[in-house]
């Protein structure tokens, strides 16, 4: 929890309209309206109105109760907005720039002190003492936590990044979880992916975006998943059609559900990148003498860095406008409907994102 300072050091910014949040109070529990009527903005802060939100699988799970979460909370942390205050002296851009008001910006799931041991050492997501956009319980002066909002405060610390005026909000919106952190997964398993079988388990957001990562460095690139759907869709992403032939030299796992798997059939000397384990699940075995005989790499990623982020956006508005990024959203909810909205994301066959948005 941060340390309020004191209120002369504080911006205050009134709303009217006051700004509106969609509280989540519980598994089963419809959320509650709540009006804020301002916000006080600290040194390198910024307040955005919310152009678009998406539901991520996580907030399906965190609205289901399947994972402990505080509450009251301001669910979403797949955004993009536009900035309309800054705290006193400004803030600033991830690579340094100076934020503008009017800037359109996403920024990152993570809040971070930039001082400790683990932000020195460049794993910001691991700060020692961390805030998360759509997982915090809302406190006085930081009541606008999430996506599921007409406004987010961003609090000093969070990894921003412009985003350009010719991308739709569809695409950008997920940018703060999926994108970048696929960017992260396939940063993992090195960028030297030219000709390289890449196997990826899982055709969510993550497993499709990692997929068109890597097959866009050059990978040749197979997406594992139950649904014939979903792996039609892979093949827009850069997926090759079946299985692949031999063992993958990269296998990421995106799914949470084919962890053994993915260590079993990857290549001697290859890589394991486990993403997709965000949600409790049964252990598993693991042959300790498998791994050393065929020189096997196991690695996690959670969350991401602010690079990642700036990379990510990156490649949206470049590269990866190859791939198609725009089709991710099936529906766009009114923030008012977000219950509805939140139950079609949980609904079987859902579209990969359902969208919110304060208009
Ligand atoms: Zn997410
Ligand atoms: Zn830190």
């Amino acid at each position: 929890m941060r340390t309020l300072l004191p209120h002369a050091e504080l911006r205050d910014i009134a709303l009217r309209p006051a700004a509106t949040a969609r509280v989540w109070l519980g598994a089963g529990m419809p959320l509650e309206t709540v009006a804020v009527p301002g916000v006080a903005l600290a040194a390198g802060d910024a307040l955005v109105a919310v152009e678009l939100s998406t539901i991520c699988g996580s907030d399906v799970h965190t609205a289901r109760g399947d994972r402990p979460s505080p509450m009251p909370a301001v669910l979403g942390h797949e955004s993009i907005g536009r900035v309309i205050a800054l705290g006193d002296g400004g803030a600033q851009t991830v690579d340094g720039g100076d934020l503008r008001v009017g800037d359109r910006v996403v920024w990152s799931v993570t809040v971070s002190c930039g001082t400790c041991d683990r932000c020195a050492s460049g794993m910001t997501q691991k700060c020692r003492s961390l805030a998360k956009y759509g997982h915090e319980r809302i406190e006085p002066r930081w009541e606008l936590t999430g996506g599921f909002a007409s406004h987010v405060h961003l609090r000093r610390g969070t990894a921003i990044v412009r985003a350009p005026e010719s991308l739709p909000a569809a695409v950008l919106a997920p940018a703060s979880c999926a994108t970048a952190t696929a960017w992260a997964a396939v940063a993992r398993a090195g960028r030297e992916l030219d000709g390289v079988p890449v196997r990826v388990y899982g055709a969510g957001l993550v497993g499709l975006t990692a997929a068109a990562i890597a097959a866009d460095l050059g990978a040749r690139v197979t997406v594992v998943d139950p649904s014939d759907e979903r792996r039609r869709l892979a093949e827009r992403f850069g997926a090759e059609p079946g299985a692949g032939v031999g063992a993958p030299k990269v296998v990421i796992e995106a799914s949470g559900h084919a962890v053994a798997q993915a260590i079993d059939e990857v290549d001697v000397g290859g890589t394991v990148v486990l993403v997709g384990s965000v949600f409790p699940a049964a252990a598993v075995a693991l042959d300790a003498e498998d791994v050393v005989r065929r020189l096997i790499t196991i690695t996690g990623v959670h969350n991401y860095g602010g690079a990642d982020l700036s990379a990510a956006v990156g490649f949206l508005a470049g590269r990866g406008r190859a791939y198609p990024f725009g089709d991710v959203v099936g529906a766009v909810h009114p923030l008012a409907d977000a219950d509805a909205a939140l139950a079609a994301a949980a609904a079987p066959g859902a579209p990969l994102r359902i969208g919110l948005t304060p208009r």
